[in-house]
């Protein structure tokens, strides 16, 4: 029996905050997706824990058993990176404003990775707190492939041909889910054997225990995104990590489905 598991780090100024999702196989008995174990300040999201909580010792920090995968927070000011990396190779999922290529690198050095480990860098859309560093990345990440939702393709300029994404499409095996609304291409992420989807703007994150929708401020086509919250909904899924405010760390699905019939 594979015992699979996720690092998330949570890397913010005031320290470093580890949460580890152990998501067992379904032939076991733990709940799925079932433990998070924080070594160090809150767990990701507010401290929601499911099954039991152990502390991990320090020396993992920083040092990613081959096998294991981990999810790793870029807090770049009011927006989140995401940087998964998974048998010493890594996929950077938005790149901030502009200016935010280091803070990106500082992350994956913290999980001993560089550059040249990054083989896919995303797009879940083409706002510029969101590519306002694509080119820098792209180029520091030199032998990436740089991919975005088709309709928000054109919009972003790169230093290398970007592929276009949509429904089904699989990325370093995450789960492409087309969730306009937002804008025309946005698409979210998600990691099935993990539990985490990556929702870009498609929903926000409160106080790190809930999620609303996409913010009417800066979403032209609200009925779409409407809908494609409720398409999120039907996937199942623990975490969910957004463009801005806190991931919640569990009840994803639960949390999203609460939006569409509220
Ligand atoms: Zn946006």
């Amino acid at each position: 029996m594979m015992d699979r598991r996720v690092f998330l780090k949570d890397l913010g100024k005031l320290g470093v905050a580890m949460v580890v999702v152990s998501a067992c196989g379904t032939d076991q008995t733990d709940v799925p997706g079932s433990t998070i174990v924080s070594n160090t300040g809150p767990t990701l999201g507010g401290g929601t824990t499911l099954g039991t909580t152990t502390t991990l010792p320090a020396t993992t920090v920083g040092a990613v058993p081959s096998g294991q995968t981990t999810w790793e927070r870029v807090r770049l000011g009011s927006v989140s990176a995401y940087v998964l990396a998974r048998g010493g190779e890594a996929t950077i999922i938005d790149t901030g404003g502009s200016g935010s290529a280091p803070a990106i690198g500082d992350s994956l050095g913290q999980i001993g990775l560089g550059w040249a480990n990054v083989s896919h860098v995303v797009a879940t859309h083409l706002h510029p707190d969101h590519i306002g560093s694509w080119a820098d990345v792209m180029v520091a990440a030199a032998g990436a492939a740089g991919y975005a939702g088709r309709a928000d393709l054109p919009a972003i300029s790169s230093p290398r041909p970007l592929t276009g994404l949509g429904d089904g499409d699989m990325v370093f095996d995450l789960r492409v889910i087309a969730t306009p609304g937002h804008t025309p291409g946005h698409i979210s992420l998600l990691d099935e054997s993990a539990g985490i989807l990556v929702a870009g703007d498609s929903l926000n994150g409160t106080d790190g225990t809930g999620l609303t929708g996409a913010n009417p401020q800066y979403t032209p086509d609200m009925a779409t995104a409407n809908e494609s919250i409720a398409k999120m909904a039907g996937f199942d899924y623990s975490v969910v990590l957004v463009g801005h405010g806190d991931p919640v760390a569990a009840n994803g699905s639960s949390l999203v489905g609460a939006l569409v019939s509220g």
